[in-house]
């Protein structure tokens, strides 16, 4: 499954990119953009706007309204109705800036750009193998906020899970 993320939606294609999913975000794509991107195999619309949601429906490309407030809410909601995963694996995540591949780096060659505090806290480096972006990722103190997202995200899924059971 790959997304194609309207321009109101920038926190959320960070996280899919996280979670592993090529997505394609440009805030500045219009909605005939969006769509002919949209248009190939296995690839989702994720959209907060109701008129371009109706015009993908109208053209048979798979597409999903966005409705939560939160990034939790919103990853709720396609964890349940199209069920993402919301686990990060190291060996598949994605760079949230740009959606390239990450690769693991050593520690020497992580020196160059990573702080020396965060050297000497952490072991593992990976870097963003998009020769134009080549940012550099470390599981750091950040982490803590992340799971906990992705926890909040989890209960969220399996709440409305219940609520369209009843
Ligand atoms: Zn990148």
């Amino acid at each position: 499954m790959r997304f194609v993320v309207d321009g109101m939606l920038g926190g959320l294609a960070r996280w899919l990119r996280m979670l592993g999913y090529a997505t394609e975000y440009d805030s500045k794509a219009d909605d005939n953009i969006l769509l002919r991107n949209s248009q190939t195999p296995d690839t989702v619309l994720l959209t907060r706007d109701e008129e371009l949601y109706n015009r993908a429906l109208a053209k048979r490309i798979h597409s999903v309204l966005v409705l939560g407030d939160t990034e939790e809410a919103r990853l709720g909601q396609l964890a349940r109705t199209l069920g993402i995963s919301l686990d990060i694996d190291m060996a598949s995540t994605r760079c949230p800036e740009c959606g390239g591949e990450l690769h693991e780096i050593s520690k020497e060659e992580a020196s160059s750009v990573v702080p020396a505090k965060s050297l000497d806290l952490y072991d593992r480096f990976w870097r963003c193998s998009n020769a134009r972006c080549g940012k550099t990722y470390w599981v750091g103190s950040h982490w803590k906020q992340i799971r906990h997202t992705l926890e909040e995200a989890r209960t969220i899924a399996t709440q409305e899970e219940k609520n369209t059971a009843c």
